[in-house]
């Protein structure tokens, strides 16, 4: 018996059957433009089919040059371009899996000049004004819609996707907002449809009854103009008659400003969209974001919200979701924890998608875990049980090497195991899970309340160099930066290899009055509970800065765990009455009520640097608590009175009865240099190899890739 029979089930299309309810939804990978990046994308998706997808989408394809997200993106116009594709589903099929190409034009949101909407209105978050299609232009693209799915079935795949949600082109038709044509394709729903239900009947005549057309129905448009749920009911209908075989839903336009897919919306909150749609069309309905669990997805079908479910980043975490969920071994599934950082953040800023959690994402040709035979295994110490040195005790384990982890907390995870108290980061307590489990899985020795010295990695033996073999300092390949201590090749006492991995220390910064009994650290308050009183002053507003913010002034219902405190909070209509479902936003009520000044030394913008696709949301929840930001702060003193600044030239003092230090940190190496001045051969990673810029994700990269050269 399955804990999961709603999820596991079969699900009948008529002309083929899908092994199970999960759709893996559609991501731009960055790999579709890259060179060898077609080879990539079939190892990518055959890792995916192999660990169970029931049906994947690929990221987006542009059916014409002015679909493109930008000069270059990928098209599908030509029948050269199709063969390229062809190796995609070719390696899926092999793996036993079904994928459908998503067919995606770009519209106002394209990133270059010759971008075109219904009517030339720039998008809020758009580069430039689009060129309003002639009704030509429109029939014309219908067809470029209906040739490129063709193409994609001359490429072996299944099916296609068409994206008529998220704020693209055809949205962009369906809205009264963005459609301000006056001819046959604008005005009433009934015209502003047309193209959408034009371009389902042109593929289905084209790819004859066979082939999977899904068609994603932006069911929450989440902006003003967007449309009603007659409207998006009246439109699944019109879809479905037209010939689509599934229909997906899309949350929110890309310039929505509500939160729809980041770790602080709570699991599976926008289910209820799908369900209102739910009887309305016979054919099956995926519902979608930030399902990522199992436990989650069965208990959204089981309450017949949707058919079918859609996850596309729990597929960058954990290509074998599907499968584990199957063995009954959830636990051993690496959860999305929905941070973003190293999938949209990275889609956003030009580069190859992966994920924070699983570095190996996109990476699959690249990044491997060789098995090592036993005679091969080597004894590894790896010292900090933090993201760094957890993924790199796990992944050594998992090629077979013999690992010890030491730590010299009470309890794994390092920093994340801070992280986790912030409203709104719950999730990491999935990586630290996750990881938990993987030590038993692996076997891994681990060594708790053990503040590791040289001597003790060394059996005592701190002089050096010994053993025999090189003497110089060598590289290992792919360590990603990783430096090794100059010394010999061989054992060092117990162990064969040494990771250093002991993290950061908080950096003390040099105001006068840093030692008054006010000031406080981040570790204090967030760590050890320390008081901290009704007028704070938060000095440093990176990201630590912005936590400790929102750790003191969480409202008394936290929005992140309960669906209504936070649709209420970012206003959104579940009663769907007003087009586009939005409500007004109620401000929260504070647990503690609290005065909180945030503040930096840089002039730019307060939280610039903060996640591409998630800052906003940060910056956004802090204003709406009352937070005061101030850029531009030089710290004069701290004393009785509070905390003196000079802003713009003028001096004054913040009445305050903490500051609370969130200045950024150091490395932590002292057993580095231990082990250096013993002439230990060590490699370190994480913090303790570069405290700039250091975040879990380039921490957990840097473990896997120091494993994977072991
Ligand atoms: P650490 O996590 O610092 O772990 C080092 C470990 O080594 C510790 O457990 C320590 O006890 C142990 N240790 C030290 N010396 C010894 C010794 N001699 N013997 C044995 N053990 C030793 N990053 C993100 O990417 N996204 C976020 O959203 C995010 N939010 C954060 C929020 C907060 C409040 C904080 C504090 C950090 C956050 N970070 C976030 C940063 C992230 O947690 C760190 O970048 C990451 O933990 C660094 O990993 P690490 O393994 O190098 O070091
Ligand atoms: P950080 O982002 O580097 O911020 C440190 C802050 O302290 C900056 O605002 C800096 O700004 C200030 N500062 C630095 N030195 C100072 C000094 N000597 N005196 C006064 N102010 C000083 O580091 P962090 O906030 O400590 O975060 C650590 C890492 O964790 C970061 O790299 C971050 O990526 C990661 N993290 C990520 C997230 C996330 O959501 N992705 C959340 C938390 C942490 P000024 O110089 O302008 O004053
Ligand atoms: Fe999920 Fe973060 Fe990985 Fe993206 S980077 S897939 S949000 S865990």
């Amino acid at each position: 018996m399955t804990p999961y029979p709603h999820l596991l089930e079969p699900l009948d299309l008529g002309f083929t059957t899908l092994p199970n309810r999960v759709l893996m939804g559609s991501m731009h990978l960055g790999l579709e433009e890259a060179e060898g990046g077609f080879d990539r994308l079939a190892a990518f998706y055959a890792a995916r089919a192999r660990g169970g997808a029931g049906l994947i989408v690929t990221g987006g394809i542009a059916p014409n040059e002015a679909g493109r997200p930008y000069e270059g993106g990928a098209k599908l116009t030509t029948e050269a371009e199709a063969e390229r594709h062809a190796p995609i589903p070719e390696a899926v099929h092999r793996a036993g899996g079904k994928i459908a190409l998503q067919l995606l034009h770009f519209g106002r949101y394209a990133y270059h000049e010759d971008l075109v909407a219904p009517s030339a209105l720039q998008a809020p978050i758009g580069w430039f004004a689009p060129h309003a299609m002639s009704g030509d232009q429109i029939e014309e693209t219908v067809e470029d819609f209906a040739r490129a799915a063709a193409l994609a079935r001359a490429a072996g795949y299944d099916g296609v996707e068409i994206m008529g949600s998220e704020g693209y082109l055809i949205n962009e038709f369906t809205a009264a907002g963005t459609n301000r044509r006056e001819d046959a394709w604008g005005g009433p729903y009934e015209n502003r449809i047309r193209f959408p239900v034009e371009i389902v009947r042109r593929v289905r005549e084209r790819v004859g009854p066979d082939f999977i057309l899904v068609y994603r129905l932006s069911m929450l448009d989440l902006v003003p103009g967007g449309s009603t749920l007659a409207e998006v009911v009246a439109l699944a209908k019109e879809v479905e008659a037209a010939g689509a075989t599934i229909i997906n839903t899309g949350v929110g336009w890309h310039e929505a400003r509500i939160p729809t897919i980041a770790a602080s919306v709570p699991r599976g909150a926008y289910t209820w969209v799908t369900r209102r749609v739910m009887g309305a069309v016979g054919v099956p309905l995926v519902t979608s974001n930030r399902i990522n669990t199992p436990e989650v997805a069965e208990r959204v079908l089981a309450e017949g919200r949707a058919d079918m479910v859609s996850m596309a980043r729990p597929f960058l975490a954990d290509p074998d979701f599907v499968a584990k969920a199957r063995r009954g071994r959830p636990e051993t599934i690496n959860t999305c924890i929905g941070c973003n950082q190293a999938c949209l953040d990275h889609t956003f800023s030009g580069q190859i998608t992966s994920c924070l959690v699983n570095p190996r994402a996109c990476h699959e040709t690249e990044l491997i875990l060789t098995p090592v035979p036993p005679s091969r295994a080597k004894r590894v110490a790896v010292v900090g049980a933090g993201p760094a040195g957890l993924a790199c005790a796990v992944s050594a384990a998992e090629r077979g090497h013999a690992v010890t982890l030491f730590d010299a907390a009470d309890r794994i995870g390092g920093q994340l195991d801070i992280a986790r108290r912030i409203p709104g980061k719950e999730e990491f307590d999935e990586t630290l899970r996750y990881f938990r489990v993987q030590l038993g899985v692996h076997g891994i020795e681990v060594r708790l309340n053990t503040r590791v010295t040289a001597a003790e990695l060394t059996g005592g033996r701190t002089t050096g160099p010994y053993g025999t073999g090189g003497s110089g300092p060598r590289a290992v390949n792919g360590t990603g930066g990783a430096h090794l201590a100059h010394g010999a090749e061989g054992a060092h006492g117990r162990f064969d290899e040494v990771v250093v991995a002991t993290g950061v220390v908080p950096r003390v910064p040099d105001i006068p009055g840093a030692d008054h009994p006010s000031v406080l650290g981040y570790l204090d308050v967030l760590r050890d509970g320390a008081e901290v009183g009704a007028r704070v002053a938060v000095v440093g507003a990176g990201g630590i800065g912005f936590d400790v913010a929102t750790f003191l002034t969480d409202p008394a219902d936290r929005a992140s765990l309960d669906t209504h405190a936070y649709f209420r909070r970012w206003g959104v209509d579940t009663d769907y009455r007003s087009p586009g479902g939005l409500a007004t936003a109620a401000p929260p009520r504070p647990r503690t009520p609290r005065t909180v000044h945030l503040l930096q030394r840089k002039t730019s913008k307060v939280g610039a640097g903060l996640g591409k696709t998630t800052g906003w949301i940060h910056r956004n929840e802090l204003r709406h608590r009352g937070v005061t930001t101030v850029a531009g702060a030089a710290y004069e003193r701290i004393d009785d009175d509070g905390l003196h600044v000079t802003v713009d030239g003028r001096t004054e003092v913040i009445p305050v009865d903490n500051v609370v230090l969130c200045t950024g940190q150091e490395p932590l190496r002292t057993l580095y240099e231990e082990l250096r001045a013993t002439g230990v051969r060590a490699h370190v990673i994480g913090g303790a190899d570069q405290a700039a810029e250091l975040d879990a994700k380039r921490a957990v990269r840097q473990g896997t890739e120091v494993a994977a050269a072991l």
